[in-house]
Protein backbone atom coordinates (compact mmCIF):
# COMPACT_ATOMS: atom_id res chain seq x y z
CA UNK A 1 0.00 0.00 0.00
CA UNK A 2 1.38 3.62 -0.70
CA UNK A 3 0.68 6.41 2.10
CA UNK A 4 -1.11 8.78 0.92
CA UNK A 5 -0.53 12.59 2.66
CA UNK A 6 -3.15 15.87 2.09
CA UNK A 7 -2.74 18.78 3.25
CA UNK A 8 -4.29 18.45 6.22
CA UNK A 9 -2.02 15.72 7.34
CA UNK A 10 1.12 18.28 7.03
CA UNK A 11 -0.73 20.77 9.05
CA UNK A 12 -1.08 18.16 11.57
CA UNK A 13 2.43 17.37 11.54
CA UNK A 14 3.65 21.15 11.81
CA UNK A 15 1.24 21.57 14.44
CA UNK A 16 2.23 18.37 16.48
CA UNK A 17 6.18 19.02 15.50
CA UNK A 18 5.61 22.78 16.23
CA UNK A 19 6.81 25.16 13.21
CA UNK A 20 10.46 25.26 14.52
CA UNK A 21 10.98 21.74 14.95
CA UNK A 22 9.67 21.17 11.67
CA UNK A 23 11.81 23.73 9.96
CA UNK A 24 14.57 22.29 11.79
CA UNK A 25 14.14 18.82 11.10
CA UNK A 26 13.47 19.50 7.37
CA UNK A 27 16.83 21.57 7.33
CA UNK A 28 18.34 18.53 8.67
CA UNK A 29 17.27 15.91 6.33
CA UNK A 30 17.99 18.80 3.37
CA UNK A 31 22.19 19.31 4.78
CA UNK A 32 22.33 15.21 5.36
CA UNK A 33 21.06 14.69 1.47
CA UNK A 34 23.08 17.88 0.28
CA UNK A 35 26.30 16.20 1.81
CA UNK A 36 25.62 13.43 -0.08
CA UNK A 37 25.23 15.02 -3.80
CA UNK A 38 27.78 12.69 -5.42
CA UNK A 39 25.39 9.61 -4.48
CA UNK A 40 22.36 11.37 -6.61
CA UNK A 41 21.29 11.27 -10.00
CA UNK A 42 20.63 14.37 -10.52
CA UNK A 43 18.58 16.17 -13.60
CA UNK A 44 17.55 19.77 -13.89
CA UNK A 45 14.21 20.06 -13.52
CA UNK A 46 11.68 19.24 -16.80
CA UNK A 47 9.53 22.46 -17.82
CA UNK A 48 6.52 23.21 -19.61
CA UNK A 49 6.14 26.93 -20.13
CA UNK A 50 3.17 28.91 -21.65
CA UNK A 51 2.58 32.64 -21.38
CA UNK A 52 1.64 32.99 -18.19
CA UNK A 53 3.36 30.36 -15.89
CA UNK A 54 5.60 27.41 -16.13
CA UNK A 55 4.21 23.43 -14.96
CA UNK A 56 7.44 21.36 -13.84
CA UNK A 57 8.89 17.83 -13.30
CA UNK A 58 11.63 17.39 -10.76
CA UNK A 59 13.10 13.82 -10.22
CA UNK A 60 15.81 12.67 -7.95
CA UNK A 61 17.16 9.48 -7.12
CA UNK A 62 19.66 7.39 -5.01
CA UNK A 63 20.20 3.77 -5.06
CA UNK A 64 17.18 3.44 -2.52
CA UNK A 65 14.75 5.95 -3.01
CA UNK A 66 13.36 7.93 -6.03
CA UNK A 67 11.55 11.35 -5.62
CA UNK A 68 9.52 13.38 -7.97
CA UNK A 69 7.66 16.64 -7.65
CA UNK A 70 4.70 18.13 -10.22
CA UNK A 71 5.22 22.03 -9.54
CA UNK A 72 4.00 25.34 -11.16
CA UNK A 73 4.44 28.85 -11.30
CA UNK A 74 1.49 31.06 -12.63
CA UNK A 75 2.34 34.44 -10.89
CA UNK A 76 -1.37 35.80 -12.04
CA UNK A 77 -3.15 32.58 -10.21
CA UNK A 78 -4.42 34.97 -7.28
CA UNK A 79 -6.20 36.97 -9.33
CA UNK A 80 -8.39 33.88 -10.43
CA UNK A 81 -8.43 32.74 -6.89
CA UNK A 82 -5.42 30.01 -7.15
CA UNK A 83 -2.22 30.09 -5.30
CA UNK A 84 0.86 30.80 -7.77
CA UNK A 85 2.45 27.67 -6.68
CA UNK A 86 1.11 24.55 -5.84
CA UNK A 87 2.57 21.08 -5.67
CA UNK A 88 2.50 17.44 -4.89
CA UNK A 89 4.61 14.32 -5.60
CA UNK A 90 5.92 11.00 -5.04
CA UNK A 91 8.85 8.53 -3.49
CA UNK A 92 9.41 5.36 -4.55
CA UNK A 93 11.44 2.22 -3.69
CA UNK A 94 14.30 1.88 -6.48
CA UNK A 95 14.41 -1.91 -6.21
CA UNK A 96 10.98 -2.44 -6.99
CA UNK A 97 9.60 0.60 -8.42
CA UNK A 98 6.76 0.56 -5.73
CA UNK A 99 5.19 3.73 -4.58
CA UNK A 100 6.12 4.35 -1.03
CA UNK A 101 4.36 7.86 -0.62
CA UNK A 102 2.22 10.50 -1.90
CA UNK A 103 2.12 13.58 -0.70
CA UNK A 104 0.79 17.21 -0.87
CA UNK A 105 3.71 19.19 -1.63
CA UNK A 106 2.37 23.02 -1.54
CA UNK A 107 3.04 23.12 1.90
CA UNK A 108 6.08 21.54 1.51
CA UNK A 109 7.43 23.57 -1.09
CA UNK A 110 7.05 26.70 1.02
CA UNK A 111 8.64 24.73 4.61
CA UNK A 112 11.47 23.00 2.39
CA UNK A 113 12.61 26.63 0.30
CA UNK A 114 12.92 28.14 3.22
CA UNK A 115 14.70 25.51 5.39
CA UNK A 116 17.37 25.57 2.10
CA UNK A 117 17.04 29.66 2.28
CA UNK A 118 18.36 29.29 5.79
CA UNK A 119 21.01 26.90 5.56
CA UNK A 120 22.11 28.21 2.52
CA UNK A 121 22.86 32.03 4.81
CA UNK A 122 24.28 30.22 7.71
CA UNK A 123 27.31 29.71 5.83
CA UNK A 124 27.06 32.95 3.66
CA UNK A 125 25.70 35.42 5.76
CA UNK A 126 27.88 37.05 8.63
CA UNK A 127 26.99 35.49 11.99
CA UNK A 128 26.02 38.22 13.30
CA UNK A 129 23.31 38.62 10.91
CA UNK A 130 20.02 40.46 12.95
CA UNK A 131 17.72 42.58 10.48
CA UNK A 132 16.63 40.77 7.17
CA UNK A 133 14.50 42.71 4.20
CA UNK A 134 11.69 40.38 2.72
CA UNK A 135 11.02 42.08 -0.47
CA UNK A 136 7.46 40.18 -1.58
CA UNK A 137 5.01 39.19 1.01
CA UNK A 138 3.02 36.24 -0.82
CA UNK A 139 2.78 32.74 -0.04
CA UNK A 140 6.51 31.86 0.86
CA UNK A 141 6.92 35.38 2.82
CA UNK A 142 6.01 33.97 6.34
CA UNK A 143 8.12 30.44 5.99
CA UNK A 144 10.98 32.53 5.20
CA UNK A 145 10.66 34.70 7.71
CA UNK A 146 10.03 32.36 10.06
CA UNK A 147 13.15 29.74 8.96
CA UNK A 148 15.44 33.05 9.52
CA UNK A 149 13.91 33.61 12.82
CA UNK A 150 14.49 30.82 14.17
CA UNK A 151 17.26 29.21 12.50
CA UNK A 152 19.42 32.38 12.15
CA UNK A 153 18.32 34.86 14.76
CA UNK A 154 16.78 37.30 12.70
CA UNK A 155 15.15 39.41 15.19
CA UNK A 156 13.90 42.49 12.59
CA UNK A 157 12.59 41.81 9.25
CA UNK A 158 11.98 44.70 7.08
CA UNK A 159 8.95 43.84 4.65
CA UNK A 160 7.88 45.41 1.14
CA UNK A 161 5.51 44.32 -1.59
CA UNK A 162 4.04 46.56 -4.02
CA UNK A 163 0.67 44.73 -2.69
CA UNK A 164 -0.02 46.76 0.40
CA UNK A 165 -2.78 43.82 1.18
CA UNK A 166 0.28 40.91 1.25
CA UNK A 167 2.20 42.82 3.82
CA UNK A 168 -0.54 43.06 6.44
CA UNK A 169 -1.84 39.70 6.11
CA UNK A 170 1.88 38.63 6.43
CA UNK A 171 2.03 41.18 9.87
CA UNK A 172 -1.14 39.87 10.83
CA UNK A 173 -0.14 36.36 10.45
CA UNK A 174 3.14 36.69 12.79
CA UNK A 175 2.20 39.44 14.78
CA UNK A 176 2.33 36.99 17.69
CA UNK A 177 5.66 35.69 17.04
CA UNK A 178 7.79 36.70 20.42
CA UNK A 179 11.26 38.72 19.71
CA UNK A 180 10.70 39.35 15.66
CA UNK A 181 9.40 43.17 15.09
CA UNK A 182 8.11 43.51 12.00
CA UNK A 183 8.78 46.79 10.41
CA UNK A 184 6.46 48.12 6.83
CA UNK A 185 9.06 50.02 4.57
CA UNK A 186 7.89 51.78 1.38
CA UNK A 187 9.82 50.73 -1.17
CA UNK A 188 12.27 47.92 -2.14
CA UNK A 189 15.44 50.30 -1.36
CA UNK A 190 13.93 50.95 2.08
CA UNK A 191 13.35 48.04 2.86
CA UNK A 192 16.80 47.17 2.01
CA UNK A 193 18.40 49.91 3.75
CA UNK A 194 20.63 48.74 6.56
CA UNK A 195 19.70 44.93 6.37
CA UNK A 196 22.16 42.47 6.72
CA UNK A 197 20.22 40.04 4.57
CA UNK A 198 17.77 40.71 1.79
CA UNK A 199 15.57 37.98 0.87
CA UNK A 200 13.91 38.68 -2.77
CA UNK A 201 10.59 36.44 -2.61
CA UNK A 202 8.44 38.06 -5.46
CA UNK A 203 6.32 37.06 -8.48
CA UNK A 204 6.24 38.52 -11.80
CA UNK A 205 7.33 36.98 -14.89
CA UNK A 206 9.78 39.48 -16.37
CA UNK A 207 13.12 40.43 -15.89
CA UNK A 208 12.63 42.19 -13.01
CA UNK A 209 14.71 44.73 -11.04
CA UNK A 210 13.99 44.31 -7.25
CA UNK A 211 17.09 45.35 -6.42
CA UNK A 212 19.78 47.10 -8.36
CA UNK A 213 23.33 47.77 -7.16
CA UNK A 214 22.40 51.06 -5.35
CA UNK A 215 20.64 49.09 -2.48
CA UNK A 216 23.21 47.05 -1.93
CA UNK A 217 25.71 47.40 0.98
CA UNK A 218 28.45 45.74 1.91
CA UNK A 219 28.89 42.64 3.44
CA UNK A 220 25.01 41.59 2.89
CA UNK A 221 23.59 38.23 2.19
CA UNK A 222 20.75 38.22 -1.04
CA UNK A 223 18.64 34.94 -0.53
CA UNK A 224 17.68 35.82 -4.22
CA UNK A 225 14.23 33.16 -4.26
CA UNK A 226 11.81 34.15 -6.92
CA UNK A 227 13.80 34.36 -10.26
CA UNK A 228 13.73 30.49 -10.71
CA UNK A 229 12.06 30.13 -14.26
CA UNK A 230 14.11 31.22 -18.06
CA UNK A 231 12.87 35.14 -18.49
CA UNK A 232 12.12 35.71 -14.61
CA UNK A 233 14.81 37.37 -12.31
CA UNK A 234 15.12 39.63 -9.97
CA UNK A 235 18.07 41.28 -9.66
CA UNK A 236 20.03 43.64 -11.58
CA UNK A 237 23.64 41.88 -13.63
CA UNK A 238 25.18 44.46 -11.85
CA UNK A 239 24.87 43.26 -8.62
CA UNK A 240 25.93 39.97 -9.68
CA UNK A 241 29.06 41.44 -11.01
CA UNK A 242 29.88 42.62 -7.59
CA UNK A 243 29.00 39.09 -5.97
CA UNK A 244 29.69 35.89 -4.96
CA UNK A 245 27.29 33.91 -6.21
CA UNK A 246 26.40 30.02 -5.37
CA UNK A 247 24.28 27.68 -6.68
CA UNK A 248 22.44 24.28 -6.54
CA UNK A 249 22.50 22.31 -9.48
CA UNK A 250 24.55 24.21 -11.75
CA UNK A 251 22.75 23.27 -15.42
CA UNK A 252 19.48 23.81 -13.83
CA UNK A 253 20.76 27.36 -12.51
CA UNK A 254 22.30 28.48 -15.61
CA UNK A 255 18.84 28.10 -17.36
CA UNK A 256 16.65 29.46 -14.27
CA UNK A 257 18.84 31.50 -12.02
CA UNK A 258 19.78 35.20 -11.77
CA UNK A 259 22.88 33.62 -13.32
CA UNK A 260 20.81 33.42 -17.08
CA UNK A 261 21.51 36.88 -17.09
CA UNK A 262 24.90 36.31 -17.35
CA UNK A 263 28.00 34.76 -19.98
CA UNK A 264 28.19 30.94 -19.52
CA UNK A 265 32.14 31.57 -18.08
CA UNK A 266 30.47 33.50 -14.94
CA UNK A 267 32.26 31.63 -12.26
CA UNK A 268 29.40 30.40 -9.86
CA UNK A 269 30.49 27.89 -6.77
CA UNK A 270 28.13 24.79 -5.30
CA UNK A 271 26.25 25.35 -2.19
CA UNK A 272 26.92 21.82 -1.44
CA UNK A 273 30.33 22.25 -1.73
CA UNK A 274 30.52 24.92 1.10
CA UNK A 275 28.08 22.82 2.91
CA UNK A 276 30.78 19.63 3.02
CA UNK A 277 33.56 21.77 3.67
CA UNK A 278 35.09 21.54 0.61
CA UNK A 279 34.86 25.24 -0.58
CA UNK A 280 34.90 28.29 2.20
CA UNK A 281 31.74 30.01 1.70
CA UNK A 282 31.87 33.82 2.48
CA UNK A 283 35.52 35.31 2.96
CA UNK A 284 35.28 38.37 4.18
CA UNK A 285 32.63 40.85 6.52
CA UNK A 286 32.41 42.83 3.51
CA UNK A 287 32.17 40.52 0.86
CA UNK A 288 28.63 40.73 -0.86
CA UNK A 289 27.17 36.61 -1.21
CA UNK A 290 23.90 35.69 -3.15
CA UNK A 291 22.51 32.69 -3.20
CA UNK A 292 20.67 32.41 -6.73
CA UNK A 293 17.65 30.05 -5.19
CA UNK A 294 15.84 27.76 -7.85
CA UNK A 295 14.43 24.87 -5.92
CA UNK A 296 16.50 22.02 -6.93
CA UNK A 297 15.04 18.19 -6.48
CA UNK A 298 17.35 17.25 -4.37
CA UNK A 299 15.39 19.35 -1.94
CA UNK A 300 11.94 18.14 -2.49
CA UNK A 301 14.10 14.32 -2.28
CA UNK A 302 14.63 15.51 1.43
CA UNK A 303 11.03 16.92 1.74
CA UNK A 304 9.22 13.58 0.99
CA UNK A 305 11.68 11.38 3.01
CA UNK A 306 11.27 13.56 6.31
CA UNK A 307 7.14 13.72 5.22
CA UNK A 308 7.06 9.09 5.16
CA UNK A 309 9.65 8.82 8.32
CA UNK A 310 7.21 11.08 10.06
CA UNK A 311 3.93 9.57 8.78
CA UNK A 312 5.48 6.23 9.41
CA UNK A 313 6.39 7.46 13.56
CA UNK A 314 2.98 9.45 13.73
CA UNK A 315 0.70 7.09 11.56
CA UNK A 316 -0.13 9.92 9.53
CA UNK A 317 -2.08 10.01 6.49
CA UNK A 318 -4.22 6.88 5.14
CA UNK A 319 -3.11 3.72 3.14
CA UNK A 320 -4.14 3.97 -0.50
CA UNK A 321 -4.01 1.21 -3.07
CA UNK A 322 -2.71 3.57 -5.73
CA UNK A 323 -1.30 0.20 -7.65
CA UNK A 324 -2.93 -3.02 -7.60
CA UNK A 325 -2.13 -5.07 -4.87
CA UNK A 326 -2.20 -8.45 -6.30
CA UNK A 327 -1.59 -12.27 -5.12
CA UNK A 328 -0.55 -13.21 -8.07
CA UNK A 329 1.50 -10.54 -9.96
CA UNK A 330 1.16 -11.96 -13.80
CA UNK A 331 -2.81 -11.73 -13.35
CA UNK A 332 -3.96 -8.12 -13.41
CA UNK A 333 -6.70 -9.02 -15.17
CA UNK A 334 -8.31 -11.24 -13.71
CA UNK A 335 -7.69 -9.81 -10.06
CA UNK A 336 -8.84 -6.54 -10.75
CA UNK A 337 -11.35 -6.59 -13.85
CA UNK A 338 -12.44 -10.13 -13.14
CA UNK A 339 -13.44 -12.32 -16.02
CA UNK A 340 -16.50 -11.67 -16.01
CA UNK A 341 -15.54 -7.97 -17.32
CA UNK A 342 -14.14 -9.55 -20.85
CA UNK A 343 -17.59 -11.32 -21.34
CA UNK A 344 -19.65 -7.93 -20.70
CA UNK A 345 -17.68 -6.21 -23.98
CA UNK A 346 -19.60 -8.70 -26.26
CA UNK A 347 -22.96 -6.54 -26.09
CA UNK A 348 -20.88 -3.08 -26.99
CA UNK A 349 -18.97 -4.33 -29.75
CA UNK A 350 -22.77 -5.80 -31.33
CA UNK A 351 -23.77 -2.20 -31.57
CA UNK A 352 -21.10 -0.99 -33.24
CA UNK A 353 -19.85 1.56 -30.37
CA UNK A 354 -16.14 0.20 -30.36
CA UNK A 355 -16.04 0.25 -34.57
CA UNK A 356 -17.22 3.83 -33.76
P1 LIG B 1 2.86 34.90 -4.37
O1 LIG B 1 2.22 35.24 -5.67
O2 LIG B 1 2.02 34.34 -3.29
O3 LIG B 1 3.62 36.18 -3.77
C1 LIG B 1 4.46 36.98 -4.56
C2 LIG B 1 4.39 38.40 -4.04
O4 LIG B 1 5.34 39.20 -4.79
C3 LIG B 1 3.02 39.05 -4.22
O5 LIG B 1 2.51 39.48 -2.99
C4 LIG B 1 3.30 40.22 -5.16
O6 LIG B 1 2.50 41.36 -4.90
C5 LIG B 1 4.78 40.49 -4.88
N1 LIG B 1 5.47 41.25 -5.92
C6 LIG B 1 5.39 41.08 -7.27
N2 LIG B 1 6.18 42.00 -7.88
C7 LIG B 1 6.77 42.72 -6.90
C8 LIG B 1 7.69 43.79 -6.90
N3 LIG B 1 8.15 44.31 -8.04
N4 LIG B 1 8.11 44.31 -5.73
C9 LIG B 1 7.62 43.80 -4.55
N5 LIG B 1 6.74 42.79 -4.49
C10 LIG B 1 6.32 42.26 -5.65
O7 LIG B 1 4.04 33.88 -4.73
P2 LIG B 1 4.86 32.95 -3.73
O8 LIG B 1 4.27 31.59 -3.66
O9 LIG B 1 5.14 33.69 -2.48
O10 LIG B 1 6.21 32.79 -4.58
C11 LIG B 1 7.08 33.87 -4.73
C12 LIG B 1 8.14 33.54 -5.76
O11 LIG B 1 9.00 32.52 -5.25
C13 LIG B 1 7.57 33.01 -7.07
O12 LIG B 1 8.23 33.67 -8.12
C14 LIG B 1 7.89 31.54 -7.05
O13 LIG B 1 8.05 31.01 -8.34
C15 LIG B 1 9.19 31.54 -6.28
N6 LIG B 1 9.51 30.29 -5.60
C16 LIG B 1 10.81 29.88 -5.63
C17 LIG B 1 11.18 28.73 -4.97
C18 LIG B 1 12.63 28.31 -4.95
O14 LIG B 1 12.93 27.21 -4.51
N7 LIG B 1 13.54 29.17 -5.35
C19 LIG B 1 10.22 27.95 -4.31
C20 LIG B 1 8.90 28.40 -4.27
C21 LIG B 1 8.56 29.58 -4.92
Amino acid sequence: MTTFLATEDVVTLTRQLGLEQTLRQMTAYIEADFLRWEEFDKTARVASHSEVGVIELMPAADKDLYAFKYVNGHPSNPQVGLPTVMAFGALAEVSTGKPLLLSELTLTTALRTAATSALAARVLARPASRVMALIGNGSQSEFQALAFHYLLGIDTIRLYDVDAGATAKLRANLAQVEGLELIVCHSAADAARGADIVTTVTADKTNAIILDASMIEPGMHINAVGGDCPGKTELAADILWRASTFVEFEPQSRIEGEIQQMPADYAVQPLWEVLAGKRIGRRTAEEITVFDSVGFALEDYASLRFLYDQAQARALGVSLELVPELVDPKNLFGEALGAATAVSAAPARATGVLAA
